[in-house]
């Protein structure tokens, strides 16, 4: 992750001479036009990957054009653009969120919960035009997502401003982090992107001088379960739903942490629109205008005439069926008058819209029985109750549990076993218990009182005073390293195929695993003779531990349970350090330096590497052939670090060496690389035609090196 504000005070430190002495004006145009090339190119591969569903180059061929164009702009900042497709993956830090005053009123819909609803919402359209005009109607069905609307204006084809919907008259600016959405074109041009599958970038059209849309940004399913399971597995929040996770993730004031979610948009009105020779005129030309244009349009909406009312109920009733099988959440459909004119006839009622309504199915909640409560232990001996349920249908799914969350929540709405109590599902998240429904207390019914021992092995339970949680501080209890042990092979961290919390207790329940690196030492042969553990499954079970020696590392660091390290924060510390050795000798200072890491996950990190066994763990790790290291360090992974905690500044031309060998060969070694020489550098690393780098080196007597000397340093001190 690029720390982008921080790189900027760096740059504007940058003296000019050196610019001009790293960018003799002959291959300055030709670096220009290369860099304008690859963003175009990058662009129009994005728009085929991302909105069109349709790649025609893999993955890698699209890295190596995308890491061209980074180390480009890396080598020529002042050729570095707001707009290129490179400062999606990284933030700008705002300030705060600045307001923003929509065009026209953002509007909120009126509901329909029944067919009679929908029947009189159309006798009222009807009543509303006049007779000569109602034979013009026609009907759009669109999903009703659930996220988060957003505001995007495009000037001239760019992308200029995205807002919230806010109080619908003013919205917040987060236009830094609406550019990390992928999906979202930062320029459109007027739609002739070719289908045929050419490589090359289209000539562009003119686009509409300004065009302002609406549209939702939204998360899929699959995408926010998985989000939501690994954070359960860090101990960190998780969002109650897919709205509140689009919501979350777009009002971040870093823009790094938006551009880590698996954030997706759909787009689906014209607010405004200026400087279209052929504007669209009715709902249904608005959507293939927008898609034209390049910007993502869903696909599943429906058209009905008037009189097609009949068919249209059909697929209201036949869509809510189906609804659960999307891969994305929506909270009802919305129907919309098809012309414009006729909506501009039909106008507003209060602050709905005549044209429109949304109807909406019933709900996701259900009341159910409480037969009991269970308490289970987590990895870190966190003590969670659970509530054991009479088995309920909500939406589609048979629900037995659902989660109480702690102590102080189950007395402060004061649920007891025998209640009749609200569980709630929602985006597919555990479900959760709401409340109980006093009324229908029959006096029968028990206050529950958390266990005072842990329920696997005994010893006392501890409630720290200022937490809510309960803990099992027991370090030898079985349930915590099994719960380890399932938390590493799980698919978000280790991901090892037919591995999972039956294997974990049996394994540890065995004695075969002590600590998590036992399981790259299982004893095959006795599992073997286990019962249910036949040659076929056993080979499976070691195949997929093997594979799992694999995994990049950030998985493995995050599979250690590091308390705060999720799979965000433990992809953003592997970003800057390429290998746990080298993160193990990261201070809390060093750590809390990356945009992202906060003081209290630098602190956690730090503390559990300054414990030997923990440090010992990796070592065994390495020495069972997991990677601990990315292949880009050159050296061996449990190998020295001798430049552990120095940073260099690299400026001339090396003998030997390119900029970026020299660079990779100090990274490799433990240190760090900065632009510009300060009182914290180290040592300058000087070649050839060194410029006002040494300069700078000799006014702060920092210490100058040679490219033989950067060399004997490098073995000296192994
Ligand atoms: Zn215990």
């Amino acid at each position: 992750m690029i720390n982008f504000s921080k790189r900027m005070t760096e740059l504007s430190n940058f003296p000019t001479e050196e610019l001009a002495e790293e960018l003799n004006s002959s291959d300055a145009n030709s670096v220009r036009e290369r860099i304008q090339e690859l963003r175009t190119t990058i662009r129009y591969h994005q728009h085929r990957y991302y909105v069109l569903d349709d790649p025609i180059l893999s993955d890698s061929e699209f890295d190596t054009l995308f890491r061209e164009l980074q180390a480009l702009e890396n080598a020529h900042p002042e050729l570095r653009s707001d707009d290129s497709p490179t400062v999606r993956v990284g933030g700008v830090l705002s300030e705060r969120f600045e307001k923003v005053r929509h065009p026209t009123p953002l509007l909120s819909l009126a509901n329909a919960f029944s067919e009679t609803d929908l029947h009189a919402w159309r006798e009222r359209v009807k009543r509303f035009l006049p007779e000569k005009r109602r034979s013009e109607l026609a009907y759009g069905v669109e999903p009703k997502f659930d996220g988060l609307t957003v505001v995007l204006h495009y000037e001239n084809g760019r992308f200029v401003l995205g807002a919230t919907r806010g109080d619908g008259e003013y919205g917040e600016n987060i236009t830094p982090n609406l550019r990390t959405v992928r999906r979202l074109p930062l320029e459109i041009s007027s739609g002739s992107h070719p289908v045929d599958g050419a490589a090359q970038a289209p000539q562009k059209a003119l686009p509409p001088s300004r065009l302002v849309v609406r549209g939702e940004v939204y998360v899929d399913k699959a995408d926010f379960t998985l989000f939501n399971e690994k954070q359960v597995a860090a101990e960190e929040r998780i969002y109650a739903n897919p709205r509140n996770f689009a919501a979350g993730s777009l009002r971040q004031l870093d823009s790094a942490i938006s551009a880590t979610r698996p954030l997706k948009l759909w787009v689906y009105q014209i607010l405004i629109l200026e400087g279209e020779a052929n504007p669209p005129t009715t709902q249904r030309e608005s959507l293939a205008y927008l898609a034209q244009l390049g910007l993502p349009v869903c696909p599943d909406v429906r058209h009905f005439e008037d009189n097609n009312f009949e068919e249209l109920m059909r697929y209201l009733n036949e869509f809510g069926d189906r609804r659960f099988d999307l891969p994305y959440e929506i909270d009802g459909l919305v129907l919309k008058v098809d012309a414009l004119p006729l909506q501009n006839l039909l106008g507003y009622t209060g602050k709905d819209p005549r044209w429109a309504i949304a109807y909406k199915w019933a709900g996701v909640e259900a009341v159910t029985t409480l037969l009991d409560i269970v308490v289970n232990v987590g990895r870190t001996g966190v003590i969670t109750p659970n509530a054991v349920l009479k088995p309920v249908q909500i939406t589609g799914v048979t629900v037995r549990n659902a989660t109480l969350h702690n102590e102080d929540y189950i007395r402060d709405l004061d649920i007891r076993i025998g209640d009749q109590v609200v569980v709630k599902r929602a985006g597919e998240v555990i479900p959760k218990v709401l409340r109980p429904l006093m009324e229908m207390r029959q006096g029968n019914e028990q206050p529950w009182q958390m266990p005072a021992t842990c329920p696997v092995c005994a010893q006392p339970l501890v409630r720290a005073p200022d937490e809510a949680a309960t803990y099992c501080v027991n370090s030898a209890c079985p349930a915590q390293l099994v719960r380890a042990v399932e938390h590493f092979v799980a698919r978000w961290a280790m991901d090892i195929d037919s591995f999972g919390f039956k294997q974990a207790e049996l394994f540890v329940q065995k004695g075969y695993i002590k600590d998590l690196a036992d399981i790259y030492h299982l004893p095959w042969d006795e599992i073997l003779q286990l019962e249910g553990y036949k040659e076929k499954r056993v080979e499976k079970l070691r195949a997929g531990v093997e594979a799992s020696k694999d995994r990049p590392i950030h998985r493995l660091l995050m599979g250690l349970g590091i308390r705060f390290v999720g799979g965000t924060v433990a992809e953003l510390l592997m970003q800057r350090y390429a290998s746990l050795e080298t993160l193990m000798q990261a201070s809390t200072a060093d750590l809390s330096d990356i945009e992202g890491i906060g003081p209290r996950i630098a602190e956690s990190v730090v503390k559990y590497f300054s414990l030997e066994p923990n440090r010992a763990l990796i070592q065994k790790f390495a020495a069972a052939g997991v990677r601990v290291a990315e292949e880009r360090a050159v050296m061996a992974p449990s190998a020295a670090q001798p430049f552990a905690g120095l940073t260099f500044v690299v400026t001339g031309t090396l003998p030997t060496f390119t900029r970026d060998e020299a660079q990779d060969f100090i990274k490799a070694h433990g240190g760090k690389v900065a632009s510009s020489v300060s009182s914290k550098t180290n040592y300058v690393v000087v070649g050839e035609n060194a410029g006002s780098k040494l300069t700078k080196a000799e006014a702060l007597a920092v210490p100058v090196l040679s490219e033989a000397a950067l060399r004997t340093l490098a073995s000296a001190e192994e």
